[in-house]
């Protein structure tokens, strides 16, 4: 039995790492729940999984008479503050946005192994959170598809060298709009997406295809390659997860139904694996796997994020915040989806890139970067 805390527990990730708990009662205690506001939902979470500590970031008006056998916390530190008084085996840290970095690093003090959904947490926080894993000898275990699939297919690897890591991209519920109709593109469409189903936050950044650029920041940082040898190939099925080229040409991918409980599944039970009710992969009733390049001329984010990451220092962490500035201004439908690369192309020019030692430089760099962005709205 391992105790788990599930961090950002009513989000997408986090309800869907809660289905594994209940399915597997024997071998999971969700001893940590925690969420932004969505108090109700949480509530009833803490009814059913009864954990130690929940918290809430936001402090709800009541709190239930039935909800108060746990502690709670509540603040925009309660997050760490439930998660060092739980002190679970495992971490699964699903908060979206920079505004998880802090769990992930507290998590590095006091669990076993950190489940890393929070994918912002390693575009700004990389090498300082990796460097503490490993200085700690923590693993630092992927639930983001692309990175299970990258870890699953590096466990045949036998110390032999990996000559490039291909992430695919579904391409997003834009993929095949023609570039003047994208600016304008609608809150309703971009939250449409094709394969997955998500949060806004990601959905929005899968639509400008930012996420596959995070990701490979992500990557970089989880398997200590080069920008260089991370390429990105657009497979709109989103079946062929990702893929790793060894250096005899062999690829070696990891398939499967698009279903997020598969990634995570793998991250709580690794090295063991936890059958779900997964609809099998049906290769005639597919047909066929379709690749492409990306459209870096249609896609700019990508292109950017690609750069931020080969320019170094604080460039990743100000792509981030201005994305999560654009982002949260598209979804409130103040800005069209075309200013969002338009904001984070700003907010580069205008912070000038430094280096990154410790995560008060971080949050330092994000700071600047959200009130660049911030000034172009
Ligand atoms: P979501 O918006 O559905 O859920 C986010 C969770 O974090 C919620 O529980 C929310 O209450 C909590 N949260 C948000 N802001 C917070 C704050 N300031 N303080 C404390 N808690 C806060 O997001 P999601 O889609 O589940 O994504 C979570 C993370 O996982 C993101 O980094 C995303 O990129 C990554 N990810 C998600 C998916 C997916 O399928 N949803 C796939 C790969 C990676
Ligand atoms: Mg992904």
């Amino acid at each position: 039995m391992r105790t788990i805390a599930i961090l950002g527990a009513t989000g997408s990730i986090g309800s869907q790492a809660l289905d594994l708990v209940r399915r597997y009662p024997d071998r999971f205690r969700a001893s940590c729940l925690t969420a932004s506001r969505s108090s109700e939902q949480l509530f009833d979470l803490v009814r059913e999984f009864k954990p130690d500590t929940a918290a809430l970031a936001v402090e709800p008006a009541a709190l239930p008479e039935d909800v108060r056998s746990c502690q709670w916390f509540f603040g925009p530190d309660a997050t760490v503050r439930a998660l060092l008084a739980a002190r679970p085996d495992d971490a699964l840290c699903a908060i979206v946005g920079i505004a998880g970095l802090d769990a992930v690093w507290n998590a590095l003090d006091v669990c076993e192994r950190v489940l890393l959904a929070n994918k912002e947490a390693l575009v700004t926080g990389g090498d300082l959170v990796m460097a503490k894993a490993a200085e700690r000898d923590i693993p630092m275990l992927p639930v983001d598809s692309e990175h299970s699939a990258i870890f699953q297919c590096l466990q045949a690897r036998q110390g032999n060298p990996v000559r490039r890591l291909l992430l695919t991209a579904s391409g997003g519920a834009l993929r095949s709009w023609k570039k003047a109709d994208m600016y304008a593109a609608t809150v309703r469409d971009v939250l449409a997406h094709p394969t997955w189903n998500m949060g806004g936050k990601i959905t929005v950044d899968c639509a400008s295809m930012v996420n596959k650029g995070l990701e490979v920041i992500e990557a970089h940082h989880l398997f200590a390659m080069p920008a260089e040898k991370i390429d990105v190939v657009v497979h709109p099925q989103s079946i062929v997860h990702s893929m790793v080229e060894f250096e005899d040409g062999a690829v070696l991918a990891q398939l499967g139904m698009p279903d997020m409980r598969g990634p995570i599944g793998y991250a709580m039970g690794y090295p063991e694996r936890m059958p779900y009710d997964a609809r099998p992969l049906d290769f005639a009733a597919v047909g066929h796997l379709d690749f492409a390049a990306p459209d870096l001329d249609r896609f700019p984010c990508l292109g950017m994020a690609i750069d931020a990451l080969k320019a170094g220092g604080s460039a990743p962490v100000i792509l981030n915040g201005a994305n999560e500035v654009a982002v949260g201004a598209f979804l409130r439908e103040q800005i069209p989806f075309g200013r969002i690369p338009e904001i984070i192309d700003a907010a580069l020019q205008a912070v000038p890139v430094s280096p990154i030692t410790s995560i008060a430089d971080v949050y330092a760099a994000d700071a600047a970067a959200r009130r660049a962005a911030e000034a172009k709205l």
